[in-house]
């Protein structure tokens, strides 16, 4: 077996194949490690924004995730039960002039693998990374058909997700906000809902959200937001219906779910943003979900993921030394998830804070936004280059 590797990455789902297609594209000797020998449904990121499709076309695979397993979404529907609905151009009102790419998730993982594998990364599927070694030559330990292999590289990537092993071998600490909100997700065949669009809706006094994505084909992957501790998690076929009502209570109007048939797994996650400083130590590298899983509910996971990619590839392509160019990706990646942190936490401040101080503000900056939403920094154009200084938080709040 041929052990001879420069890079070798732990994981093959988006973060991992997408940085091996990358690399391997350029030259460099590269080893995917994954431990499914199948992808299946685990309620993950079906819809990437607009910030996130300019990302995979400078990695070039926005037609990968386009023709064949997905589409691109042009207009994101924000609809509100007390009044009529705002439709917004995504390729018209967003630099990259993108709309939003949506796919089935085990299809998008499957074919960008595939897509690794066809241009010279070597897969080893399935293959578990049992144990990593860091220092300058990081050694990894891999269980696969039946026995160990040891390999050193020059640079091991922990794409292994948001519960990366890779983490605790690097001896990072790792960073949590409290678990506020709890995101459901579905999938859903046959709603009455127009398949060029995004849906979206927020009840204002409970924050609760429906949010829709459709993926190809009459399917469409469904999400519930709610506070952590609002009830029982819904989880299973037997809530399928309990998930329905939750949509409706949330202002969904019934002709959308009529006709709904449950198709896929119904799971519920209590979330938050989760995140390393500096993603890069001794011989050990982190993308993704590894490094930094932002709160789902806001959608910017598979975006921040390829942004994570595109960040370690061009500081690799820049220079020979490999530790040089981990430690410039590691600086970028504090800087442009902070920001995007910030921004974030924005927007849960202000539609989760509680008390009679949080309520006016909701109701008054609510009303300022409705009436000039440049006010709003725009993570789904611009994501973490969005304006995030203290003149755009008080821009946000209606302090100026
Ligand atoms: C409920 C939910 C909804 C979401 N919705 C959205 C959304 O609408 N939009 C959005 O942008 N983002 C969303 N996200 C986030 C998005 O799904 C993630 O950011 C993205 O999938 C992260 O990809 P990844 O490659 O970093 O990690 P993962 O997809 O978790 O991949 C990790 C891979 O590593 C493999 N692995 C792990 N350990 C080992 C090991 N020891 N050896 C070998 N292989 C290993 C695993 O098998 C897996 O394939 C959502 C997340 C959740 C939980």
């Amino acid at each position: 077996m041929n052990t001879d590797f420069e890079v070798a990455i732990v994981g093959g789902s988006l973060s991992g194949a997408a940085l091996g297609l990358a690399l391997a594209k350029r030259g460099i000797r590269v080893l995917i490690l994954e431990r499914d020998s199948m992808f299946r449904d685990r309620v993950r990121g079906e819809g990437m924004h607009p910030w996130g499709a300019a990302e995979a076309q400078a990695l070039s695979i926005l037609e990968l995730l386009t023709d064949g397993c997905g589409q691109e979404v042009p207009y994101w529907t924000r609809h509100n039960p007390a009044s009529t609905p705002v439709r917004r151009d995504l390729p018209a009102t967003t630099p990259g002039k993108r709309g939003c790419v949506t796919f089935y998730h085990p299809a998008m993982q499957e074919r960008l693998l595939r897509a690794a594998s066809e241009a010279g990364a070597v897969v080893w599927r399935p293959s578990l990374v049992v144990r990593v070694a860091p220092g300058q030559r990081p050694e990894l330990t891999v269980q696969i058909g039946g026995r160990e292999q040891s390999l050193q590289v020059h640079l091991a990537v922990g794409a292994d997700g948001r519960n990366s092993r890779m983490r605790v071998w690097g001896g990072f600490r790792v960073q949590k906000d409290p678990d506020l909100l709890r995101i459901s997700g579905v999938l859903h065949a046959d709603l009455d809902l127009d398949e060029s669009s995004v849906h979206s809706l927020e009840e204002p006094v409970s924050g609760r959200k429906v949010l829709i994505f459709p993926i190809g084909g009459r399917s469409f992957r469904s999400y519930f937001v709610s506070r952590a501790t609002d009830g029982a998690p819904l989880s299973g076929e037997r809530h399928a219906q309990t998930f329905l009502d939750a949509c409706l209570a949330t202002g969904a109007p019934p002709i959308w779910l009529k006709h709904a048939r449950t198709v896929g797994p119904l799971a519920s996650f209590n979330v938050a943003d989760q995140w390393v400083e500096h993603p890069y130590c001794d011989g050990i590298v982190l993308i993704g979900d590894a490094a930094a899983a932002s709160d789902p509910c806001y959608g910017c996971g598979l975006s921040l993921t390829l942004r994570d990619v595109r960040t370690l590839r061009d500081n690799i392509a820049a220079n020979p030394d490999w530790c040089a160019a981990a430690e410039a990706y590691a600086d970028e990646h504090d800087r442009y998830f902070g920001a995007l942190h910030r921004i974030l936490s924005w927007n849960r401040n202000l539609s989760y804070a509680s008390g009679p101080v949080a309520e006016a503000r909701r109701t008054r900056v609510r009303d300022l936004l409705r009436r000039d939403p440049r006010r709003w920094p725009d993570f789904l154009g611009l994501g973490p280059d969005a304006p995030n200084d203290e003149a755009a938080r008080r821009r946000f709040f209606g302090e100026d």
